[in-house]
């Protein structure tokens, strides 16, 4: 498949993965799912692989490859369990990213071995209960006492929040200047005064962990700074930008997922004597479905080759992010209309599709905000 895009060297990566993501995650993916079971033992695995740090240098203890290898990753990944794809996702863009981008040299040496190779879980922790579109809003402060930072407030919606040892966290260190007045912290989950709070109860990828943290008089060293004094909000959109290519990888795979149950199905269920698939209507919506997925993936393919390439992406990341995470609705809903009323139970995996897919309509910037990035850049820069 597009095979004229990819190098052979990329194309080798998503055969492995995909064997992997047949023989070790597709079997445990719907159980793990039913039991919101976290998948502790395939994610120790992804990272005897290297995929807990595909585009990450060598000299860390990366797999050194590049961005486009490591969305080829996620989607196939999440064409199995679109939870595993999000806690792979989470971690390596949204935690291991700004500590190799920002991080000083101490720091990468002292996270990154670790977390490229999957020992450690990344986590990532933005939102809160006030502060979520509107991400700049933090009310978690960080306040320096002599040479110690002190933390105080509460996250919520944290990925990998449950089962994480280090977290990438924002705290308001100028309350005035708001979102110029916001510093980013690695803090290790085993600092005393940080805990997990609420656990939450999802619709859909439910084998990832969602948590709240409590940050109660957390004390933390100078060094625990991550990035420059203030620049904490700039930090974060740069890193979403790489985490939404992520989230559209995550959503491409779920609506392959959801094309390829569909076109199995219409062969083997048979309708008034004859396969669902030699009705018009049916072959309409795999030829919607399938039209609607490569469609995405090129655009998902565009923007991460800007990434490689170094240009600016900000605006295709959102464009990607946006267009393949309406593609995984509209095939996950489209593969349940092809199941008929079997779709609809938990005998088929496309109602798990449709509850994955829509969370990525949601998180890391609602569709609604990556409207609002595209055509801002356009009514500014034409
Ligand atoms: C399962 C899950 C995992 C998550 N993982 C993480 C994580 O790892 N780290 C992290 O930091 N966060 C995480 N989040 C948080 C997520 O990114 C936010 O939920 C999301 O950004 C939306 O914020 P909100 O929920 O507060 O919605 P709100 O901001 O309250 O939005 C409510 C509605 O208003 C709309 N809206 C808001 N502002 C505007 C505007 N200016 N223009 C037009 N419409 C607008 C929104 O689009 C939405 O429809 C996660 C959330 C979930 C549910």
């Amino acid at each position: 498949m597009f095979d004229l895009l990819l190098t052979d060297e990329q194309k080798m990566l998503q055969q492995m993965v995909h064997d992997f993501a047949v023989n070790e995650i597709e079997p445990v993916a719907s159980e793990n799912e039913r039991n919101h079971k976290f998948p502790r033992e395939i994610i120790e695995k992804a990272g005897e692989l290297g995929l807990m740090g595909i585009a990450y240098p060598v000299e860390y203890g990366g797999s050194g490859m590049d961005y486009v290898s490591y969305m080829l990753a996620i989607e196939e990944i999440s064409r199995y369990c679109a939870s595993t794809g999000v806690i792979i996702s989470a971690h390596s863009s949204l935690t291991c990213d700004p500590i190799y981008r920002f991080g000083t040299e101490e720091q990468k040496q002292k996270y990154l071995p670790d977390m490229l190779s999957g020992k450690k879980i990344g986590a990532f922790s933005l939102t809160e209960s006030g502060a979520g579109s509107d991400a700049g809003a933090t009310k978690t402060t960080a306040k320096l006492v002599g040479d110690k930072w002190i933390l105080n407030g509460s996250k919520i919606f944290a990925t990998n929040g449950a089962e994480a040892d280090v977290f990438v966290l924002l705290a308001s260190t100028d309350p005035e200047s708001k979102t110029r007045g916001v510093t980013g912290f690695i803090v290790d989950a085993n600092t005393p005064g940080y805990s997990i709070g609420k656990v939450e109860r999802k619709l859909g990828i439910r084998s990832s962990s969602t948590t709240e943290i409590i940050l109660d008089n957390v004390e933390l060293p100078k060094e625990a700074m991550l990035g420059n004094l203030n620049e904490g909000f700039k930090m974060a959109m740069i890193t979403l930008d790489g985490g939404r290519l992520g989230i559209a990888a995550q959503a491409l795979g779920i609506a392959r997922a959801s094309f390829e149950d569909a076109l199995k199905y219409s062969r083997e269920r048979e309708q008034f004597g004859k396969p669902i698939n030699s009705f018009q209507a049916i072959q309409w919506m795999i030829a919607d479905m399938r039209v609607r997925y490569e469609a995405s993936w090129l655009l998902t393919w565009r923007a991460t080759k800007m990434k490689d390439a170094g240009e600016a992406y900000s605006t295709y990341s959102a464009m990607a992010k946006l267009d393949a995470s309406e593609t995984a609705m509209f095939c996950a809903n489209k593969a349940i209309q092809v199941h008929g009323g079997y779709g609809y139970t938990e005998d088929f995996n496309v109602e798990r599709y449709y509850r994955d897919a829509k969370i990525t309509e949601l998180y890391e910037g609602t569709s609604e905000i990556q409207r609002l990035v595209i055509s801002r850049h356009f009514i500014v820069n034409g």
